[in-house]
C-alpha cells in the first residue's frame, strides 16, 4: 500500500509506526502507520494526491502541542509540518511565512525587525499553521489580530487564499478546523516599533508563563476552553482537585487549567481524569466544560 511513497519520496523522511508520544508536547500517542515530512509545499501537495489516489487517510500535525493522541496511534499517514517547512521573507511591516515555522521563532524574527503585533506568540509551544488552525492567543493577543492572508491547500488539492473575514476566528476556532484545509502559510500584518520595547513585552509574558505554568511537565497547554462567565483554573482549584491523579495523569499542582503527564500517563489516564474533571463541575457549576485540546486517534 505504501510502496508508491517509497518510490516517490526519500526514505529517510518516510517512518513507519512512528510513535506519535516522541511528537507530542504531551509526550502520550501510540503509533502512526506512516509519518512523513515534507520539506516543501509542492511535496505536501504530492503526498495529498497520492493519499487522495490512494484512499490513504491523512493528518496533519504540527508540533503536536495541542492534541491528546489515543493509545493505538493513528492509522494512515502523519504528514507533520515542523521546521523544515519554515521559510520567511519581511516586507516593510509584513511577514510572510510557511506554516511549519515555530510561532515564538516568528515572533523572534518580528522582533528582531523592530515589527510589534505577535508578542503574545512568546512561549506558545507551536507551528504558525497550528496557531491558525487554533487560533492561538494570549495575555489580549490572537492570531486573528494580525493574520492579513491564509493559503491553505483545499480537500481538492487545491490552493485556495483566504481573507480575514472567510477563516472565521473566534475564540480557539477558525475555519480550518472544520473544511479540511492544510495551512501552508500565511501573512501577517505588524506595526513598527522599537525593539527594546518589544522585547520587554515578551520578556514579560515569558516571565509570567515561568510563574504560572507547569512547564517542568509534558501536557498540552490548557485542557480547557474557558466557558463564559468562569475561570477554569480557580473552579477546578474550589473543587479541591489540584494535583489530583489518574494514574500518570494528573491535574498541575501549579495551574489547576492544565493536565499534566506526571510520567507515563496514557491517553486512557488522561480521557477519565478530563471525564471527572467534566461531571465535578458539571455537578458543582451546571456547567458543560469542552476541551481545548483536540483528542486524535484510535482507543
Ligand atoms: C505549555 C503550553 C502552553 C500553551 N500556551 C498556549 C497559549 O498561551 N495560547 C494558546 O492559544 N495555546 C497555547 N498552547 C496550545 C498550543 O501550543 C497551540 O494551540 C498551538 O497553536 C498548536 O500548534 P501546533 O503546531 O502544536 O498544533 P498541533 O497540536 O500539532 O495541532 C493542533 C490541531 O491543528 C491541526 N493542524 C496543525 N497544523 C495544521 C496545518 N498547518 N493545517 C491544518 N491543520 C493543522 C492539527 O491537525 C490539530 O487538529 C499551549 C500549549 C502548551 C503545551
Amino acid at each position: 500500500m505504501y510502496s508508491e511513497f517509497m518510490d516517490l519520496f526519500p526514505v529517510n523522511r518516510i517512518k513507519f509506526n512512528e510513535p506519535l508520544k516522541n511528537h507530542t508536547s504531551f509526550a502520550i500517542g501510540g503509533p502512526a502507520d506512516l509519518m512523513f515530512i515534507p520539506e516543501s509545499i509542492e511535496e505536501l501537495r504530492k503526498v495529498i494526491f497520492l493519499c487522495q489516489k490512494q484512499q490513504m487517510k491523512y493528518f496533519i500535525l504540527g508540533q503536536g502541542s495541542n492534541i491528546l493522541v489515543r493509545d493505538k496511534g493513528i492509522r494512515g499517514v502523519v504528514i507533520k509540518l515542523n521546521n523544515i517547512l519554515a521559510n520567511i521573507t519581511v516586507d516593510k511591516e509584513q511577514i510572510t511565512a510557511e506554516a511549519g515555522i515555530s510561532i515564538s521563532n516568528l515572533a523572534q524574527e518580528a522582533a528582531r525587525h523592530e515589527l510589534s503585533g505577535l508578542e503574545f506568540a512568546e512561549g506558545i509551544p507551536g507551528s504558525l499553521g497550528g496557531a491558525v488552525v487554533m487560533n492561538a492567543g494570549a495575555y489580549g493577543g490572537e492570531m486573528k489580530n494580525v493574520l492579513l492572508e491564509v493559503t491553505a491547500i483545499n480537500k481538492d488539492g487545491n490552493i485556495k487564499k483566504y481573507t480575514p473575514d472567510e477563516m472565521l476566528m473566534t475564540y480557539r476556532k477558525s475555519i480550518f478546523q472544520f473544511n479540511g484545509s492544510i495551512v501552508v502559510s500565511a501573512v501577517i500584518k505588524l506595526q513598527k516599533d522599537k525593539k527594546e520595547s518589544i522585547k520587554a513585552r515578551m520578556d514579560d509574558y515569558a516571565a509570567r508563563r515561568q510563574e504560572k505554568q507547569p512547564l517542568d511537565f509534558p501536557s498540552a497547554g490548557s485542557t480547557f476552553r474557558r466557558p463564559e462567565n468562569y475561570f477554569v483554573g480557580p473552579m477546578i482549584e474550589e473543587l479541591g482537585l489540584k494535583g489530583f491523579k489518574i494514574g500518570g495523569a494528573q491535574v498541575s499542582a501549579k495551574h489547576a487549567g492544565f493536565i499534566i503527564n506526571s510520567g507515563n500517563a496514557s491517553a486512557r489516564d488522561v480521557l477519565e481524569l478530563i471525564a471527572y474533571i467534566q461531571k465535578k463541575v458539571r455537578e458543582r457549576y451546571g456547567v458543560e466544560l469542552q476541551t481545548e485540546i483536540k483528542v486524535v486517534g484510535e482507543e
